[in-house]
């Protein structure tokens, strides 16, 4: 499935995927800087002690071209044709980061969760340069998942740069079915126990599904002891439009109603561009 049959049946969905759209065009006209794969063994200890990829001093990979990557971005966006309250919000944050030096280096930074960078529109910062450094991220990405073991991973944060999950898959068939779990900042999809919920470590039995009717790809699994819930695309083929997070807005929303808190990780979080910001 494209996005277009599912924008049709959504159509509150419109100005979010309108927003992506042209977020992931201005991106992919900018130049992907090569990232240097890791040597895993030197990895290996941090890897199995729980550390992060990227937060790993021994794996050493350097995010800085990411962090121009994303500059690049900003610029591409403020100067967009026509001029709208993107480009001006993008423009804003682009002038407040010119404001001191090493502008790359303190994106990327600011993406592994430096405070002591505080721009302007964080929310923003934070979707914009993340699709920007995932491009850049993409090789390792795809390095990483070749080389790790599974199995001695299993944990509720991502092994490439630490995020909750945005979401949840599940994939294969009985008896080898899997639960991955999907980072919405990097990208990386990665193994998880197949019930359990990944914001309390709680037992299987506190975990329920609730299923929409007309929508058999997408649930929202939620759990009864901390009350967060996870939105799981419950098949496989269409990772990029069902795994993108905004495309399910309406699930969080009926989560919401019924109570139960957003503990996953979004990179939506931002108000939109061209909207006050009132909460009514
Ligand atoms: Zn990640
Ligand atoms: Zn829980």
């Amino acid at each position: 499935m494209t996005s277009d049959p599912w924008l049709e049946a959504h159509a509150y969905l419109r100005p979010v995927a309108d927003l992506c759209a042209e977020v992931d065009r201005e991106a992919a006209g900018i130049d992907v800087l090569d990232a240097r794969i890791p040597d895993w063994e030197d990895y290996r200890a941090d890897f199995l002690a729980g550390v992060p990829l990227l937060t790993s001093a021994d794996a050493g990979v350097d995010l800085e071209p990411g962090g121009r990557m994303a500059g690049a971005l900003l610029e591409r966006l403020a100067a967009g044709t026509p001029p709208g309250p993107l480009a001006a919000e993008a423009g804003a944050l682009d002038a407040d980061l010119r404001r001191a030096p090493q502008v790359s280096r303190r994106i990327a930074d600011f993406l592994l969760g430096d405070e002591t960078v505080a721009p302007i529109f964080p929310g923003l910062l934070r979707y914009l340069a993340w699709t920007a450094m995932a491009r850049f991220l993409r090789p390792v990405v795809s390095a990483f998942d070749g080389w790790r073991d599974e199995e001695r991973w299993l944990r509720r944060y991502c092994p490439t740069c630490g995020s909750l999950p945005a979401m949840a898959q599940l994939v294969g068939v009985e008896p080898g079915r899997r639960r991955l779990l999907s980072c919405g900042c990097c990208g990386t999809r990665w193994q998880f126990k197949r019930t359990g919920c990944p914001f309390c470590d709680t037992d299987a039995q506190r975990i329920a599904s609730v299923t929409l009717e007309g929508e058999p790809g997408l649930r929202i699994d939620h759990c009864e002891s901390c009350r967060g819930y996870l939105k799981t695309y419950n098949g496989e083929g269409h990772e990029r439009l069902w795994l993108a997070d905004w495309s399910s807005l309406h699930l969080d929303l009926i989560a919401h109603d019924r109570g139960l808190k957003r503990l996953a990780a979004s990179l939506y979080d931002f108000e939109p561009a061209g909207r006050d910001h009132d909460h009514s």
